[in-house]
């Protein structure tokens, strides 16, 4: 199979942020690689802009650097970087004030695709949307990105949804969440909306329930800051894990489009049920020989901040009565891995001998690391044991039936941006997405705030804190190992 990469039409990116850690980790690597795989041409432009006094000359060499230190070295050809470091310049510029916005305009191209990327913090969207305006770079087909956190809360949320509405159109809006850019998650969709094997059985009646990890085995490390203000609640589930839980729940969209997608997944926030306080467990990762605990690593040394969440939802329409789903997110656990597992239930009535084990499948849509599919059968164990059962697992990994360079997919930034600049909003999210899932969020945590309990300690390196274990125990369930 030889991939197909169709070059974006020519467009000018100003990352506005362009010497932040985001622009250094994410987006320069993500649009080098891009570069590299043909799809940009050597007409556009990118524009890093940000506070630092600093010439074009510098900033390429930042640029170099940040595409050496984390893209994968091997693929940093000197000849390739020098011509990508062409499309570059920088513009030092004031998000409060005047200084550089005038440069900026003159350097931005009119009759071409023009995006911002917002990488700053949230704080500053509104200054960067007045200003945009009145330098006159905010027409009607200019695009911004905004990154998350997107609001603490449904109020900021509508506040900062209020502020850009003053300046932009929806359609020009792309509040990304990168795991929707993951390829598997976009594979998810293409499983259950491209057969008529998995779909008939994506209900209750079939699926004994669905559980989505997202497990870091890193703690907080340099985000302290940040991360004591917002916990896993905000950081992860709000947007990451709800991203996930929509797309596995969804009705099937009348198309692959933007709004058709984006309706779908509202409906299934729209329809989510409470969660009750014993149907969630908080947890805050404790210390060990080697790493500080949580609360020895943020100022507050009697945080209550959870780093760890894990909870059972319920949908309430007819696809999903019945069904619990199993979230579960946290920081320094066992593994970096992240899975959603559809369990489905037994079959209704075994022809064969108890000892020949009783079993179920399972479709696991493993995020990372290796992304892939895998749907658990179950099949004779092999050889002269009579009738004893095993499960097998049918395994779609892309690289085994694809070949290692089909599986080379972009990295979700890669994707992003160039969906970004192809106009393409379906996988961000909308406004109204993300109020509704505050408006889920919320009352829970007004609910601990209320309670004023404190988060239930977990060892490092494990499975989070063992009341965890007990909520899937209680419904006879099991959660499955955190591993890669
Ligand atoms: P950062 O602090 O490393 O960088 C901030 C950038 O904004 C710098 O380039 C700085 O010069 C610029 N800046 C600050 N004030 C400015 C002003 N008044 N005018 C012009 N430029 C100004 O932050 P970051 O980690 O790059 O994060 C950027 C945004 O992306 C934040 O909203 C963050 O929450 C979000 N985000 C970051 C990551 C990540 O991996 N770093 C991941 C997800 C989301």
């Amino acid at each position: 199979m030889v991939s197909r990469v169709i070059p974006v039409e020519p467009f000018d990116l100003v990352i506005i942020g362009g010497t932040g850690d985001l622009a250094r980790r994410k987006i320069l690597p993500a649009l080098y690689q891009r570069f590299v795989a043909g799809q940009i041409g050597k007409e556009s432009q990118i524009i890093g802009a940000a506070r630092s006094e600093m010439e074009t000359e510098s900033y390429r060499s930042f640029a170099a650097e940040a595409i050496r230190e984390f893209t994968d070295t091997d693929e940093v050809k000197p000849r390739k970087l020098a011509a990508f470091l062409k499309l570059v310049s920088y513009v030092t510029l004031d998000a409060k004030g005047e200084a550089g916005w005038k440069t900026l305009s003159g350097m931005v191209q009119e009759n071409r695709i023009r995006a911002f990327y917002f990488s700053v913090g949230p704080s500053l969207f509104g200054d960067l949307a007045k200003r945009l305006q009145k330098y006159g770079m905010a027409e009607d087909d200019c695009r911004i990105v905004v990154e998350k956190p997107f609001g603490r809360d449904l109020a900021t949320a509508k506040e900062l949804n209020r502020i850009l509405a003053r300046h932009f159109d929806e359609s020009q809006i792309y509040r990304i969440d990168h795991y929707l850019g993951k390829e598997t998650v976009q594979n998810l969709m293409a499983v259950r909306f491209g057969n008529m094997l998995f779909e008939p059985l994506w209900n209750s009646q079939y699926v004994d329930h669905i559980q989505i990890t997202v497990a870091e085995s890193v703690g907080v490390g340099g985000r302290g800051g940040y991360y004591d203000r917002a916990g896993a609640m905000r950081d992860m589930v709000q947007n990451h894990l709800m991203q996930l839980f929509c797309l596995i729940a969804m009705e099937p969209p009348a198309k692959f489009e933007p709004d058709s997608v984006r309706d779908e997944k509202l409906k299934v926030i729209r329809a989510l049920e409470h969660v009750k306080p014993e149907n969630i467990v908080r947890g805050q990762y404790d210390g060990d020989g080697q790493n500080p605990g949580y609360r020895n690593e943020v100022e507050n040394r009697d945080s209550t901040t959870e780093t760890f969440v894990a909870l059972k939802a319920h949908i309430s329409n007819w696809r999903w009565a019945g069904t619990p789903f199993y979230l579960r997110t946290g920081k320094r656990l066992r593994d970096r891995a992240s899975e959603i597992a559809v369990v489905f239930k037994d079959a209704p009535h075994s022809i064969f001998d108890e000892d020949a084990g009783r079993h179920h499948n399972i479709l696991t849509i493993r995020l990372q690391p290796n992304e892939g599919i895998e749907l658990g059968v179950t099949i004779k164990e092999p050889g002269p044991g009579g009738m004893r059962l095993v499960d097998v697992p049918l395994d779609m990994s892309f690289a085994e039936v694809l070949g290692p360079d089909e599986a080379d997919f972009p990295d979700a930034y890669e994707r992003l941006i160039m969906d970004v600049i192809r106009g393409n909003q379906t996988l961000f999210m909308r406004g109204d997405e993300v109020e509704a899932a505050w408006a889920w969020t919320d009352p829970i945590i007004a609910e601990w705030q209320a309670a004023g309990t404190e988060p239930e300690p977990y060892d490092p390196g494990g499975s989070g804190p063992e009341e965890a274990l007990f909520l899937m125990h209680r419904d006879g369930r099991r959660w499955r190992e955190i591993k890669p």
